[in-house]
């Protein structure tokens, strides 16, 4: 699992999730002001293109 932090929009707090959770759809509370934090439609592809970096990385580190 790859777990990350995002600050709460609403207090700042920092708050852990896990993206593969939150590309499936699952929503994180603030532990703070339990702010509900999600995906929204404009987000969605960005994290999409950053996890997918991501595994292009994981895989050109495996094979170097
Ligand atoms: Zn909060």
């Amino acid at each position: 699992m790859e777990n990350t932090q995002i600050n709460c929009p609403v207090c700042q707090t920092p708050i852990r999730i896990e993206v593969y959770s939150l590309l499936s759809g699952v929503k994180f509370s603030c532990p703070n002001c339990s702010a509900t934090v999600g995906l929204c439609q404009s987000s969605y592809s960005k994290v999409e293109t950053a996890m997918t970096k991501f595994e292009e990385l994981k895989v050109k580190a495996g094979r170097a």
